[in-house]
């Protein structure tokens, strides 16, 4: 089922659904199993699995030189939405990105992707591999998700790069795109960033995910200035609860979010990161308490991998 059909029949209700990233090369599935099946119970909606390009590294070579490599730590997001969707019966969300990739091989996983039976994506940009400054595309590659969701959209009516290729069966994508509560980090203020987000759903697009945040009040003011900007499509929260006490600087920094002072206040007590995942599974439930009141379609969890404090928000919230 498409996630928009999804929140079309859930009565009132808010759905679940959780976000994986693909095993690291060398791991197998079961090592996403152990993410998955605590959760299982809570009736999730969907699964959504990330997209990781290549990243550089530097290997130290036997006389002592740096080596500057290119590497995939984590590919497969095709084949493990798959083999998600088929062990557990579950819609797959599978992200794709503009980094990376050319037009015609976006083109190409796309097919694979819907000849898999996968009709839900989100499309995203990506951002610049660590090291390089700027987010730069392939040559013919897409620049933005904007590009993303028209290419995808075009398959959806039929059209496919090579323009000889006439009466093409029309794929029948649900695309999701990113939005930023707190505004993305290159946009030069709120409004700018809510005109490109608007341009994705006019592109197609059927709904929005958001950037984690950890004050609902940054996530309201967000759905409103939507609402305002003419944005009708489902807004859907996203959360990750803390669970380290090196994520109070680190999420500010990665996402370009803020930590609320109250919360910060609380961590900064903690002496261990086992108090600091207790106070984030607290804080994650307060926060999806007040959200599902305030009727959002989804909840929406970045597991990062590890699903513990994920399965004591679901089961005091669902
Ligand atoms: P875009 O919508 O292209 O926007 C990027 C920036 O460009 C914004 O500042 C926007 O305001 C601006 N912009 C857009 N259009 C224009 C235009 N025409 N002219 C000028 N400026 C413009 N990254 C991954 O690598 N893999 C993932 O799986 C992944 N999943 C994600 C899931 C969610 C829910 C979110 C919120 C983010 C995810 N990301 C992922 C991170 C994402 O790739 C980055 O945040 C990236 O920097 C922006 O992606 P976007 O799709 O929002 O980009």
């Amino acid at each position: 089922m498409k996630i928009t059909e999804h929140i079309d029949h859930r009565n009132g209700r808010t759905l679940f659904s959780f976000e994986l990233l693909p095993p690291l090369k060398g791991e197998n599935f079961e090592s996403i199993s152990q993410t998955i099946d605590p959760l299982i119970e809570f009736n999730p909606a969907s699964i959504d699995v990330t997209y990781h390009r290549e990243e550089i590294v530097y290997k130290e070579r036997e006389d002592g030189l740096l080596e500057k490599r290119t590497v995939r730590k984590r590919p497969g997001t095709v084949g493990i939405s798959a083999a998600i969707k088929f062990k557990y019966n579950i819609d797959v969300v599978p992200h794709l990105i503009c980094g990376g990739f050319t037009r015609e091989e976006t083109e190409n996983a796309l097919i694979d992707l819907y000849f898999l039976g996968i009709h839900n994506l989100l499309l995203i940009r990506g951002d610049n591999p660590a090291g390089e400054k700027a987010f730069k595309p392939e040559p013919d590659g897409n620049h933005y998700a904007l590009e993303l969701v028209k290419q995808a959209m075009n398959m959806n009516r039929g059209i496919y790069l090579e323009d000889d290729i006439v009466n093409a069966n029309p794929t029948g994508f649900c695309i999701g795109v990113a939005g930023y509560p707190e505004k993305h980090p290159e946009a030069p203020n709120m409004a700018a960033d809510i005109l490109h987000l608007k341009e994705k759903i006019e592109a197609g697009a059927s709904y929005i995910v958001t950037q984690m945040f950890f004050d609902n009040a940054a996530f309201f003011r967000f759905e409103k200035a939507c609402r305002e900007a003419g944005i009708n499509v489902p807004i859907i929260p996203g959360l990750k609860p803390l669970s380290t006490k090196s994520q109070l600087s680190a999420l500010p920094k990665t996402f370009s979010i803020d930590l609320p002072e109250a919360l910060f206040r609380e961590a900064d007590k903690c002496s261990t990161n086992h108090q600091i995942r207790e106070l984030g599974v607290e804080w994650a439930i307060a926060q999806s308490r007040e959200l599902i009141k305030a009727g959002v379609p989804v909840l929406h969890f970045y597991t990062m991998g590890k699903s513990d404090n994920i399965r004591k928000i679901a089961e005091a919230v669902f």
